[in-house]
């Protein structure tokens, strides 16, 4: 579907959902084009099918296709953010960036060759994994671009363990090599939705030592979303931000198709009132992972996940200065930063 955007461009949206039914047809994020059938994109969703990096219940190399096809009811307006993201932005998904799912390093090295391929010439990215360590080639990714980033990290678990039976590079380990490359900002790191067993406290002693904030779970319950929104928006300033969300970030409740899940965890709601506080900041991408379909009933954490992306999108169709306007309906209208 083409439309005509407010600067007089024509951008083609997902497919008319009038004309060909949202169940048919061959899938991409949201029915979105592909990135060869528009050329050019300001904004790509890419998968990043690898899970090679599991500690626990392996199954996220399938996650990238299972949101995609999680994503087909989603609609081209999002009132939450007063937003149509695909109108005035060219969204289009380009396929899977691939890593060769015998040899960790081989895979690391091509998977930010094909991030960095994506988003050399100013195309932001939304990447759905895979299992965690995607994240470490993403951040090398937009480190080359923007130096080091801010982070905010929605998962249940820390991710800063040093090594695994040995293993530098597992889904465990992303964000502790990531620091001692000089990656991330470490006056802007948080951790959101922490929760669970650790080994021991030098877990936290090491988590701390290397920058990172904790937004506990249990905090956000206490505490509340608008709080917590004030809280992550003064940790990240106006810093590019990359925003890395582990689907068990989620309670299992909420999204059992994952690998490592922990009771105790967010609402969907919650974490997608979390994500439309962000308007306004400077992202500069984001990255879904841990989705695993085997686990998964009634599409349940593939739609919780296809809604995060959805959301990641629009904030990044509003940019850096979205119109005040909040929420499209509703009396309680966002007032963050005013
Ligand atoms: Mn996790
Ligand atoms: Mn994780």
């Amino acid at each position: 579907m083409i439309e005509k955007g407010a600067d007089g461009r024509e951008y083609v949206g997902p497919v008319n959902a009038a004309q060909v039914p949202r169940w048919a047809g061959l899938g991409t994020f949201a029915r979105l084009p592909r990135l060869d059938e528009v050329g050019s994109a300001d904004v790509v969703v890419a998968g990043m099918p690898w899970d090679t990096g599991v500690s626990y219940r392996p199954g996220a190399r399938f996650g990238s296709n299972h949101v995609r096809e999680s994503s087909r009811l989603l609609r081209p307006f999002n009132p939450a953010q007063n937003v149509s993201p695909f109108k005035n932005t060219q969204v289009a998904d380009a396929g899977d960036i691939i890593g060769n799912p015998f040899d960790i390093e081989e895979a690391l090295a091509a998977m930010q060759a094909g991030a960095s391929e994506l988003t050399r010439n100013g195309t932001k990215m939304v990447t759905i994994g895979g299992d965690h360590t995607v994240a470490l080639p993403n951040l090398r990714a937009m480190h080359e671009l923007h130096g080091p980033v801010a982070l905010l990290h929605f998962d249940a678990h820390l991710d800063t363990w040093d090594t695994y039976f040995g293993a530098e590079y597992t889904h465990g380990t992303p964000f502790r090599r990531a620091f001692e490359e000089g990656l991330i900002d470490t006056d802007a790191l948080c951790h959101v939705g922490t929760r669970g067993p650790l080994y021991g406290t030098e877990d936290l002693d090491d988590d701390a030592r290397f920058g990172f904030g904790i937004v506990s779970s249990a905090d956000i319950y206490r505490l509340g979303v608008d709080a917590v929104v004030d809280l992550l928006r003064r940790r990240v300033g106006d810093r590019p931000l990359y925003v890395s969300l582990d689907i068990d970030v989620l309670d299992p409740a909420h999204a059992p198709g994952t690998g490592t899940p922990e009771a105790g965890g967010a609402t969907s709601r919650e974490i997608l009132e979390i994500i439309r506080g962000l308007r306004g900041l400077n992202l500069v991408g984001a990255e879904v992972v841990e989705v695993a379909p085997a686990y998964d009933h009634a599409e349940l954490t593939g739609i919780a996940a296809a809604h995060i992306v959805y959301e990641f999108l629009s904030l990044l169709a509003l940019g850096k200065n979205p119109p005040a306007d909040g929420p499209a309906y509703g009396e309680a209208k966002h007032t963050y930063g005013q």
